[in-house]
């Protein structure tokens, strides 16, 4: 049974991206907002708004019971969780089913399995995937230590539930093991409401690279190739890019069909993507977690494979079979995101919420602007700084990098400090050029000055 009407349970620019699909689609469309967002974009694009609660995320967007009445209220026979707030949540997912709708994404049991990453590492390596080295399960602060003799230092101390890159915790040595654990466990218990941890060994200046997945939920999947997320701050990607440059093709294949391999173990149904760590000078990759929903970063894989991921989403969830063989499935030229954030770089990426005063946004082939701005907006102070993902795509990498510098130094967003700065003089940065970074490439880098206000002026 096709979706008639879905219930988008996010906002910003996920919730605009989502009703362009669904409308593609000819599906109605329901917006969820809370009481601080009845002025944005996604709810004059949607066919219906209703409100799910006040200005705090815990109120209205991560409020299960006050979602799921909404979309049961509004008649909706699907909800598309979006990414981030209750995306990855199996109670949620549980909910929507038990209110007899469809919730767009994976079954509730597959959210329990690939969202705890302690069952996910497991999981992996039964389906033959390596893995960092690391603790086999939970593990109490005695564990930590024995497992981290073994393994070597520096260790990762991580929370099984956690993501959005908060809950991981270097240690060097015993000493620091032994004092951060606890703290880590504390931590996580108050911000995922499970403290349980796992030990993973530091990989030095390893790439991000994941695959995206499209499973049936019956143990059918394809891959849409790989992505690179290396450019990060925080454990935050800031750039990415697909295809993976420099990967040789053998290796590239194996992670591939590792990825396929895995959503194929687990019953994979929707889109959901594989992440590894890869050390390039060892030619070697590690599964690190799996994300059971759509990606900020998809676009760069549906500019490559001329994919809709999120219709394909939506197709799935409505019963249909995969809607592509892996054949059909192809990579051509090279796209980059870059995620434009209200935030004043030149300040310690200080939060900038604010009003739009202006906007002039570039258009052009191999151009796309995910977004959910228009001139006038007040931008809410209450979520996540994301304003929008500027994406581009050229035949060769070095084309896609200018086109980029070209696209950014055209685009207008007045009465706002963005993070437009940034990806300027990283556009221009030799390294990145040549393709010479890693996960702890950037930090270092900004913190070298690299970003000066010659390049905000
Ligand atoms: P992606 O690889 O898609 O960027 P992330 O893990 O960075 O995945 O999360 C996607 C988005 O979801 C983030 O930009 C953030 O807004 C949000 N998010 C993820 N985890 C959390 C969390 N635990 N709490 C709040 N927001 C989160
Ligand atoms: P999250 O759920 O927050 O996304 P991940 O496990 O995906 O957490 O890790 C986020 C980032 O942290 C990775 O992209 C990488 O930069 C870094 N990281 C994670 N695990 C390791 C590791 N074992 N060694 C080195 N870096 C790591
Ligand atoms: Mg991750």
């Amino acid at each position: 049974m096709a979706i008639e009407t879905l219930f988008i349970a996010n906002r910003g620019e996920i919730a605009v991206r989502i009703i362009r699909a669904a409308q593609s689609l000819g599906i109605k469309t329901v917006q969820a907002y809370s009481e601080a967002d009845a002025e944005m974009l996604a709810v004059r694009l949607a066919d219906e708004a209703v409100c799910v609660g006040p200005a705090p995320a815990a109120k209205s967007y991560l409020n299960i019971p006050s979602v799921v009445a909404a979309a049961k209220d509004a008649g909706a026979d699907a909800v598309h969780p979006g990414y981030g707030f209750l995306a990855e949540n199996a109670d949620f997912a549980r909910a929507v089913e038990d209110a007899g709708m469809i919730f767009v994404g994976p079954k509730a049991e597959t959210i329990e399995r690939m969202g705890d990453k302690v069952a996910a590492r497991i999981a992996a390596k039964e389906a033959g995937v390596p893995t960092v080295p690391g603790s086999d399960g939970r593990i109490t602060a005695d564990e930590a230590l024995s497992v981290a003799e073994e393994i070597g230092y520096p260790v990762m101390i991580k929370a099984a539930a956690g993501g959005g890159g908060r809950g991981i915790r270097i240690a060097q040595d015993a000493a620091e093991l032994a004092r951060l654990a606890p703290q880590a466990r504390a931590e996580a218990e108050a911000a995922f409401g499970d403290g349980g941890l796992y030990l993973e060994k530091v990989i030095v200046n390893p790439r991000h690279i994941e695959v995206q997945i499209l499973g049936d939920g019956t143990g059918a999947a394809v891959h849409c190739y790989e992505r690179e997320c290396s450019l990060q701050r925080r454990r935050q990607k800031v750039w990415e890019e697909a295809p993976a440059f420099g990967l040789p093709d053998a290796t590239r294949e194996a992670m591939c069909n590792a990825a396929v391999a895995l959503a194929e173990a687990v019953n994979y149904r929707g889109a959901g993507t594989i992440e590894y760590l890869y050390d390039a000078a060892a030619d070697e990759f590690y599964f690190i977690e799996m994300n059971t929903r759509i990606q900020v970063e998809h676009p760069v894989t549906e500019m490559i494979t001329g994919l809709d991921l999120v219709a394909m989403m939506l197709r799935i969830a409505g019963g249909e079979t995969l809607p592509v063989t892996q054949d059909q499935i192809t990579c051509t030229g090279h796209a980059i995101e870059v995620r434009l954030n209200a935030e004043d770089p030149l300040m310690q990426f200080m939060p900038f919420p604010g009003n739009v005063a202006s906007l002039s946004i570039p258009e052009g082939e191999g151009l796309r602007f995910d977004h959910f701005l228009y001139e006038g907006y007040q931008i809410p102070p209450f979520y996540d700084s994301l304003l929008g993902k500027m994406i581009v795509h050229a035949p060769t990498r070095e084309a896609a990098i200018d086109l980029m510098a070209e696209t950014l130094k055209d685009l207008e967003i007045g009465g706002l400090k963005t993070t437009t700065p940034l990806h300027l003089a990283l556009a221009a940065d030799p390294g990145v050029r040549a393709g010479d970074f890693h996960t702890q490439w950037l930090e270092p880098w900004l913190d070298a000055g690299n970003l000066t206000a010659t390049d905000a002026a």
